[in-house]
């Protein structure tokens, strides 16, 4: 299979295609243009054009399905070049609001991007971990995802977008795919997503934290972390055993942050398993040295799923409680929840069909 243009950063480009200026020059075009053909490219040679065309693709990705909540939240379920399927999903926040100052914002586009087919870390409670692992995706797999959304929604090139790698798989499990697909997408010609609107989400892997921060690409994290002891943890992730929250505590600590920032711990709250005060309480004495904020997750139930999703007033009270304990913790909406929302379902849900 050709390699595609997206898997390249511009210097690696300038190194393919001489002279060096025209690795910009296709940035623009495949970036801010959407060119999907390289005959669309005028100011390049006609030679050049061919060459390129016989040497790459450009878009590795093809739409098989778009589903799109009553809340605008979009799901899209992309086929790659093998055959093999990835989720993407759109966030859309607010329309347009005021803050308490009276700036007015924009509306807020975030991406949740996949970065494997499936997934290596089997948490018991996601649909992504049911289907094993298929393949890592190569990093212009990863960029290809943001370029589509863009391209399906007509979003102008210069629109500000924030990427969350919380789709499909690992993220650190493919670091270095990871790393090379976020600087590809930082690329001021390119995507220009700084670093400070892209953030990796991890259900723990320490050591890969530490190499992310020694990598100093400027990217937030957030932790998956669903539990304060080990051995609740360790049933819901099991990777656990391996990499203990201690473990993920302490590399955080050594992770480089922007002194303005807070790092994100995620906590999916499920019924009767840690949706009570007293973990609430552990939560805030395990966080109390660190910048943190705390989103919880309503744990999103599907078919044959082992757990259930929580009450609202126990959700409530949990926030509450670290609310009041000095804890900043948010709960996050259940974006989407009637277009199979979380991770894994929107691909579970369209196998389930070509069985039937
Ligand atoms: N593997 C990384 C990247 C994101 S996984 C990680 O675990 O952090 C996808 C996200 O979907 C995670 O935040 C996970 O907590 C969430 N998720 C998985 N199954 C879910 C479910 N059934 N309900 C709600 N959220 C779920
Ligand atoms: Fe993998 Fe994240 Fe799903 Fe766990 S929650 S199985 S780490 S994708």
């Amino acid at each position: 299979m050709k390699p595609t243009i997206l898997d390249f950063t511009k210097e690696e480009l300038a190194y393919h295609v001489k002279p060096a200026f025209r690795a910009k020059q296709i940035f623009g075009w495949v970036y801010h243009q959407y060119a999907q053909d390289f005959m669309q490219m005028e100011n390049l040679p006609k030679a050049l054009r061919s060459e390129l065309a016989e040497r790459f693709d450009i878009m590795p990705l093809l739409m098989v399905r778009k589903e799109e909540s009553s809340d605008g939240t979009l799901k899209y379920l992309f086929a790659l070049r093998d055959g093999k399927t990835i989720e993407t999903v759109l966030l859309r926040m607010k329309e347009e609001w005021v803050d308490e100052e009276g700036v007015k914002h924009a509306s807020r586009y975030t991406v949740c991007v996949s970065t494997q087919v499936g997934c290596k870390v089997g948490c018991s409670f996601c649909l992504t971990a049911k289907g094993g692992f298929t393949r890592d995706l190569g990093a212009g797999e990863i960029v290809a995802q943001i370029l589509a959304v863009k391209i399906d929604q007509g979003l102008e090139a210069a629109r500000r977008l924030n990427i969350v790698y919380m789709g499909m798989g690992e993220p650190l499990d493919n670091l270095e795919n990871l790393a090379k697909a976020i600087n590809i997408i930082k690329d001021e010609e390119g995507l220009s997503i700084s670093g400070k609107r892209q953030t990796v989400s991890t259900s723990g892997l320490s050591t890969k934290i530490d190499k992310l921060g020694a990598m100093d690409l400027g990217v937030h994290i957030a932790i998956s972390l669903h539990a304060v002891d080990d051995d609740l943890r360790s049933e819901l992730i099991p990777m656990n055993k391996a990499y203990n929250i201690a473990s993920i505590i302490d590399a955080v600590k050594r992770f480089p942050i922007d002194t303005r920032k807070r790092v994100m711990f995620e906590y999916l709250v499920i019924k009767d398993k840690n949706d009570d005060l007293d973990s609430a309480k552990k939560l805030v004495k395990l966080l109390s040295g660190i910048k943190a904020k705390v989103n919880l997750i309503y744990f999103n139930p599907y078919p044959g799923g082992l757990y259930e999703r929580p009450d609202e007033a126990s959700m409530k009270a949990f926030s509450d409680y670290c609310i009041a304990h000095g804890l900043l913790c948010t709960i996050r909406d259940s974006k989407g929840l009637d277009i199979s929302a979380a991770c894994g379902q929107l691909k579970e849900k369209t196998q389930e069909e070509l069985k039937a």
